[in-house]
């Protein structure tokens, strides 16, 4: 039983334990020097996994985009196991799980592991919400058709542009990020899905729009469907942000915070809501 960071490498034959505090990585792992690689992120709640299904459907569409081998779920699954029996007196973990290339002038075998640690404690933003800044992504909403190379929708290592443009939040005074496209278009978070409430109406951008499928997005358009609102995927004008009932950024770990201020605009937030929506989305013994 542990609180510490419990690692484990992955193959396509079976996993072994690594120990996370010494250096593990090869410095000429593609996914270290060019960022050639994908990933999930995994909440475990009280020993549980919301939406794991989901997940793994993710993680092996972005393997295909990246042209990776898949190794087989049932060896991510057996070594999450094994880090969440380690970790039995934790209520929260967040577990990584990282597939990359592998070593430069190798076999071609990627380099894959497992790192399950105790999460975050979100609780304090969860209530008090974000303020959030809109920034362009720099590409059209179609520019997935005609450039697949460039990885849209894809859980991939190559996350500087997100880091870069939360740095840029952070400059404007904001703790956030929406991306417009540049036809206009809402689309995301650099690492949250974006929820937009108008009346009885709940929308969230299609996936044709080069964003990520968000597994939270799923389980949140299920609790608005459970209180009778409607939902859909819809094309979000960025211009109409600003006139919605509520906003919100969604994603596993952190769940749902409501945005308070949008490019310093103040908007609407719902606090039981929100509250609501944290708990449904925590719940681990609702069926998926
Ligand atoms: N969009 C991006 C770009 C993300 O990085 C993430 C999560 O990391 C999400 C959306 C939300 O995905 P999920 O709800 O599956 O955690």
């Amino acid at each position: 039983m542990t609180a510490s960071p419990v690692l484990f490498f992955v193959d396509a034959s079976g996993f072994r334990r690594g120990d996370p505090r010494q250096p593990q990585v090869n410095v000429t792992d593609w996914g270290a020097t060019r960022g050639d690689g994908i990933f999930e992120s995994i909440s475990v709640i009280a020993g549980r996994m919301p939406a794991l299904a989901a997940r793994f459907d993710r993680l092996e569409a972005s393997a295909g985009a990246l042209d990776l081998p898949l190794i087989d779920r049932s060896i991510w699954t057996t070594a999450l196991a094994r880090a969440i029996e380690t970790h039995d007196a934790v209520d929260r973990l967040a577990v990584t799980l990282v597939m990359t290339r592998g070593v430069e002038n190798a076999d071609s075998s990627p380099t894959a592991w497992l790192l399950a640690r105790p999460a975050r404690d979100f609780t304090a933003i969860r209530r008090s919400g974000v303020s959030v800044v809109t920034l362009d992504r720099g590409y059209a909403s179609d520019a997935a058709d005609g450039a697949p190379w460039l990885l849209l929708g894809a859980k991939h290592l190559s996350y500087a542009t997100n880091a870069a443009a939360l740095r840029e939040a952070s400059r404007r005074g904001a703790d956030d990020v929406i991306f417009t496209s540049t036809d206009g278009l809402a689309l995301e978070g650099p690492t949250s899905s974006l929820i937009v409430r108008r009346g009885d109406l709940v929308e969230t951008p299609g996936v044709e729009t080069g964003i990520l499928a968000g597994t939270t997005q799923a389980t949140t358009f299920g609790f608005f469907e459970s209180k009778g609102y409607r939902t859909r995927f819809a094309g979000i004008r960025a211009a109409d942000l600003s006139t919605c009932d509520a906003l919100w950024l969604v994603s596993s770990v952190r769940q749902a915070v409501a945005v308070h201020t949008l490019d310093g605009r103040a908007m609407p937030v719902d606090d039981a809501l929100t509250a609501e929506l944290n708990s449904w989305l925590s719940d681990e013994t609702r069926p998926e």
